[in-house]
């Protein structure tokens, strides 16, 4: 009998556990698997902020998909997948086809511009490896030029951060942890560097309790992060932005804006013709679409209701590795033609780092403060790596600079 084919799409926190964990629970008598990514590394999304600004570097936050996978049980192919045709049971890939019985969408997230004019054409993003690398070399740059140039532009020296929610006020954390090496490096005041944070509505980090948001923006302001809160970036160029707060329209130059307020699931999903809310598929209790047994949809993809509050769960790593364990045992079943499960989140906390020491977090219902909330961060994410692949893996990637 043709032994089943499971394809996963995307190699991501969703993607890459569910591969890991079939490899431990299928036979590969039971079923050929297959894995497809863009790239032959797996690469820890919430670190990304910290390669954009420099302050680690880009290889520790990739993870080599050979090191997790074992080619022996998951077939690995590296292209890009262009389309899903859900009634043909088929991939579209920019180099092949695949068809399959069962597939994982994992396909993660992308920037949502909501239409601004200029911020596709201008501002910088935080959603993979390559755009963090592109990042932090334009600040680079651009710190390098301004004492090059006949005048003077502050422009130069003027990042400006859209969107103060965890992306960028992890992002605004890192970064003024960045700025005094930057400003060594090429020669600049400090004062004379400007991170500005533009905020529609009228406090950063939404969800967080007051007094971590206080805290917060406290410790940013105190390193020279200033706040605009209850503005709309209206306008990016590739020299300014223009915001509008109590009905004015106010300027700022910058050759660099960060555009960190807005994500959606991967276009790809919708484009694929299956039905969404939000760009998202919701799923049913079991990961699957409503309308197709044999698609499972995972992470940022996917849409979860919290019947608590009747809202969607915000889109995490945390949520996607969970979903993973679920998917994977979902998946067995199928080809085993056992009974499926529903999902069920277990929200540990959340945890925004401001820098390298210092944090805010909230975990199982206890508020956390400055460098212990950054030892957590470390510790949930060394957990990961431990989960994902072992204790070698955690020894290769982990982070260990507890207290420094
Ligand atoms: C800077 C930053 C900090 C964050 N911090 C946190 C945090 O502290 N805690 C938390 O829980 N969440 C955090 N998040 C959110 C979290 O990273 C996402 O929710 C999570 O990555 C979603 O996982 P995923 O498996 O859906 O997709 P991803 O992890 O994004 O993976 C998607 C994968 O699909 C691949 N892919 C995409 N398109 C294609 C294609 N066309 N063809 C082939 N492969 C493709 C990508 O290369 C990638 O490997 C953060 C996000 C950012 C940007």
């Amino acid at each position: 009998m043709k032994k089943p084919h499971i394809v996963i799409l995307g190699a991501g926190y969703g993607g890459m556990m569910t591969a890991a964990k079939l490899q431990k629970t299928l036979h590969p008598s039971e079923a050929v698997i297959t894995l497809v990514n863009k790239n032959d590394y797996h690469y820890q999304t919430t670190w990304l902020h910290e390669n954009a600004a420099g302050t680690l570097h880009h290889d520790r936050t990739k993870i080599k998909i050979k090191d997790v996978i074992d080619s022996n049980k998951v077939n690995v192919i590296l292209d890009e997948v262009i389309c899903v045709k859900p009634e043909e049971k088929m991939v579209k890939l920019s180099n092949d086809e695949l068809k399959y019985d069962v597939l994982v969408i994992g396909l993660g997230f992308e920037a949502a511009t909501f239409g601004i004019p200029g911020l596709n054409e201008h501002a910088f993003t935080i959603d993979n490896i390559n755009s963090a690398r592109v990042l932090r070399e334009h600040l680079d740059y651009n710190f390098a030029c301004y004492h090059h140039e006949m005048e003077t532009n502050d422009a130069r020296l003027n990042i400006v951060i859209g969107g103060g929610g965890f992306t960028g006020i992890e992002f605004a954390g890192e970064l003024a942890n960045r700025i005094p090496q930057l400003c060594e490096e090429y020669d600049i005041e400090k004062t004379q560097v400007r991170i500005i944070v533009v905020e529609g509505a009228s406090t950063i980090l939404p969800g967080f309790d007051e007094r971590l948001v206080d805290y917060a923006m406290n410790s940013l302001e105190s390193r020279g992060v200033e706040f605009i809160n209850g503005a709309m970036l209206k306008e990016c160029k590739n020299d300014s932005i223009v915001y509008e707060k109590d009905g004015k329209q106010i300027e700022i130059p910058t050759m660099t804006t960060i555009w960190a307020a807005g994500v959606r699931a991967n276009s790809i999903v919708e484009r694929s013709g299956f039905e969404t809310n939000r760009g998202k598929v919701e799923v049913r209790g079991d990961m699957r679409t409503p309308d197709h047994d044999e698609v499972f949809v995972i992470g940022d993809c996917a849409l979860i209701i919290n019947e608590e509050t009747g809202r969607p769960f915000p889109p995490t790593a945390q949520i996607a590795i969970q979903q993973a364990e679920t998917v994977a045992s979902n998946v067995k079943e199928k080809v085993r033609g056992g009974k499926l499960k529903s999902f069920v989140p277990h929200l540990q906390g959340t945890i925004a780092s401001l820098g390298n020491d210092d944090g805010i977090a909230e975990v199982l219902g206890h508020q956390l403060f400055g460098w212990k909330a950054a030892v957590m961060k470390k510790v949930s994410d060394n957990r990961y790596l431990l989960k994902l692949g072992g204790i070698g893996l955690l020894m290769k990637k982990g982070k260990f600079n507890f207290f420094h």
